[in-house]
């Protein structure tokens, strides 16, 4: 029988209960503790991944209450950046612990109202469902263009409300959304494949441009792309705040949404997403009518960067005079492990320089709403974050996931810094971009 079909463990009980055997399987080498960002910046044993497998293993034998102020502190305040997994030599599957013991915690605490209402409107109203989220985000785009945000801005009335720095962070909308209607966009040349676009919440609103650039370089290197109908937001925040049913709910449709196309692979660009959905068989597993089907649909998933990596580019790049810096998101590179890729792709544009930052895989502090709810502690990361980046003396910064460039580009703009923070498909399209103008001379010449 496993932990998560008993009623009780310890003190955790009801459901979504962490697995015993997953918090056992820690044998306190302490290896994971120079990768643990929130260890490296208070150096306390109780803030390190070793210290809050401690804490669970505490509450799973009844040693300490579920609510216990330490205990809810500490299972908030890791980023569930998943650098701890990464190097554990014991295959210590943290993550899925810690959202567990998040779950337990958000089902057995006393929700101050007006947060259950945030909640609510968040994970109930707006993530739930993509049109609701589409006209929020048409509002907040007005907000924006209208002349409203700024004049706010200058009041500094936000500040007196302690939001100040929380409507900082608001993502610029693009000028037009990405709405997927099941249309297919062909390849170009020698078809080499057929895949389908995970479109998500935020990227399809706030970077809808780098699913533009993602489409452009899929088909230049030989791939159909189809825009699936019907899907929705991956359930990544859900999860990771301790609402795993709202996340099974995104998860499901999500399935439906692509199960009967048969596509090569499903391509996400973001990273945080590209997580998510690779673990939708362990969402579901206890689902009779989806565990399978989600394992299927979990093994289909790649990050647009794995797979033109490992595919290979069959188109090749136009130069670039840039020199950039890459910034490793955790969900690509711990949580995915995909770390080769991402350069080999950089690296392949013709003069094109990229200089490697200091603590690369160090989490920026972004971390889905982490830095709303722990503001110190993300502020503290994005500072080391952007001081390891510009050290490099890099023109741009690039990245693989919208939620570090919102964080990096928010930290930017507060230093008066204009160096752009761009994708790496973004970065890819501008290359090939330069490829095509590079050839124009030479057919008008031709003619
Ligand atoms: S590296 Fe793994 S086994 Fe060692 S202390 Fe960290 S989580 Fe536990
Ligand atoms: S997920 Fe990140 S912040 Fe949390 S314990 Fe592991 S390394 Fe530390």
């Amino acid at each position: 029988m496993t932990a998560e079909s008993e009623e009780r463990l310890g003190n955790f009980f009801g459901r979504n209960i962490p697995d015993v055997n997953v918090i056992r399987s820690c044998v306190h080498c302490g290896f994971c503790l120079p990768s643990c960002p929130t260890y490296r910046l208070t150096k306390r044993e109780r803030s390190s991944p070793r210290g809050r497998i401690w804490l669970m293993n505490q509450v799973s034998i009844g040693n300490l209450e579920l609510l216990d102020p330490i205990f809810e502190e500490e299972m908030s305040l890791c980023l569930n950046c998943r650098a701890c997994e990464a190097v554990c030599p014991s295959g210590v599957k943290y993550g899925e612990i810690l959202e567990a013991s998040r779950a337990q915690i958000e089902e057995h605490r006393e929700t101050p109202v007006a947060e259950k209402a945030a909640r609510g409107l968040a994970f109930n109203v707006l993530f739930s469902d993509m049109k609701r989220f589409r006209v929020a985000s048409h509002a907040l785009k007005l907000y924006q263009r209208s002349g409203v945000q700024s004049a706010v801005r200058k009041t500094k009335l936000l500040n007196v409300i302690g939001l100040g720095e929380s409507e900082q962070m608001l993502p610029e909308l693009s000028d037009r959304f990405t709405v997927p209607h099941g249309e297919t966009i062909a390849a170009l040349g020698e078809k080499r494949g057929h895949v389908a676009l995970f479109t998500g919440c935020i990227m399809s609103t706030a970077y809808a441009g780098v699913h533009e650039s993602t489409i452009r370089v899929l088909t230049r290197n030989g791939f159909d792309v189809t825009l699936t109908a019907d899907q929705g937001c991956c359930g990544a925040l859900h999860v990771h705040a301790g609402e795993p049913d709202g996340g099974r709910k995104l998860a499901r449709a999500n399935i439906e949404a692509f199960e009967k196309a048969g596509f090569d692979a499903i391509i996400v660009n973001a990273a945080g997403c590209g997580a998510a959905l690779k673990e939708y068989g362990h969402l579901l597993k206890d689902d009779p009518s989806y565990a399978d089907r989600a394992t299927a649909f979990s093994s289909t998933v790649r990050d647009v960067v794995e797979f033109l990596g490992d595919a290979g580019l069959s188109a090749t790049p136009g130069p670039l005079n840039w020199t950039v810096t890459y910034q490793e998101p955790c969900h690509l590179a711990h949580a995915q492990r995909v770390t080769k890729q991402p350069r080999a792709l950089i690296t392949a544009i013709p003069e094109l320089t990229l200089i490697e930052m200091p603590e690369s895989s160090l989490c920026c502090g972004s971390a889905g709403i982490y830095n709303l709810i722990q503001p110190d502690m993300s502020s503290a990361l994005l500072t080391r974050k952007l001081d390891n980046a510009l050290s490099t003396g890099a023109e741009a910064i690039v990245s693989a996931n919208p939620g570090c460039m919102l964080q990096l580009a928010a930290g930017l703009r507060a230093r008066g810094d204009r160096r752009p923070v761009i994708h790496l498909i973004e970065l890819l399209d501008r290359a090939y971009a330069a490829a095509e103008s590079a050839a124009e001379p030479e057919s008008a010449a031709a003619d």
